[in-house]
């Protein structure tokens, strides 16, 4: 009975040291107790004033078309005056006079834009309701990053050209099409890609986007730029217009209204 006594005390004696040693051994793991630590005051974000009503533009944004006129476009080919029809608030597409870009360069943004496919629309497939919203044009003709428009209400087409899919590399996550006739609304965050000095892609751009207020695209990655035919590939650019495509096909043209961007930069 001696032993197993006198091995119990050993073991209790040793077991308060040990308790003991860790109460006063200081820890550098130990959980903080002050909240003012994790408490960040500076720099304190700036006011923006949201819009008086949904979807009108905050007060840092730069309106590049209020329903008035197109003095915020040229045309893509030349730089002359965009002539798209401007008419009751908004502006139609003219298949005649070809693309329409902002005259101003920008590099990460996020815009608003709302767009209508004709209520009579006709054709079928990429021949329906076909435009484009270049995120950042590097060229003249359709060269850039599209995010895709056309009518993608029960019309059918590879998923990675229907509406609001990045042209031939990232079909939506869902469908959110409204029907013909109604306004859709695009919402986007464009991270534009980053090249370095002699030309060699640091990071890709990133397309998040909202179709009608509808998650479409999440931090999409992507390859490079839009090519109809052939992989995506990147080009170097720094800063670059925003660009309005004028398809080629004979369906009804598109309508737009209301299109405002903040740099981000
Ligand atoms: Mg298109």
């Amino acid at each position: 009975m001696k032993r197993p006594l006198a091995a119990a005390l050993t073991l209790c004696t040793l077991a308060t040291s040990f308790a003991w040693a860790q109460s006063t051994t200081p820890s550098n793991t130990a959980e903080p107790t002050d909240p003012k630590a994790t408490e960040q005051w500076e720099p304190v974000p700036r006011i923006v004033m949201p819009g008086a009503q949904n979807n009108a533009p905050p007060s840092d944004a730069v309106v590049l078309f209020d329903g008035r006129d197109l003095s915020q476009w040229e045309a893509s080919k030349d730089h002359s005056p965009a002539h798209w029809k401007v008419h009751d608030g908004v502006m139609t597409v003219d298949k005649t006079t070809g693309n329409i870009q902002t005259k101003r360069h920008f590099r990460n943004y996020q815009l608003h834009m709302e767009w209508q496919v004709p209520k009579d629309i006709s054709g079928e497939g990429q021949a329906r309701g076909n435009s484009g919203l270049f995120l950042a044009s590097t060229g003249p003709g359709d060269e850039g990053y599209e995010v895709q428009i056309l009518d993608s209400w029960k019309n059918t087409t590879y998923v990675n050209g229907q509406a609001a899919s990045i042209y031939k590399q990232a079909a939506p996550l869902v469908n959110a099409m409204r029907p013909p006739g109604e306004w859709q609304t695009y919402d986007v965050v464009w991270t534009a890609p980053v090249f370095a000095a002699d030309g060699s892609l640091k990071s890709p751009g990133y397309v998040t986007l909202f179709h009608n207020g509808v998650l479409v695209q999440n931090h999409t990655q992507l390859a490079g730029e839009t090519f109809y035919i052939g992989k995506p590939k990147y080009k170097p650019y720094d800063e670059a217009a925003i660009k309005l495509q004028a398809h080629g096909d004979h369906s009804q043209p598109l309508s737009f209204r209301n299109i405002w961007v903040r740099p981000l930069d």
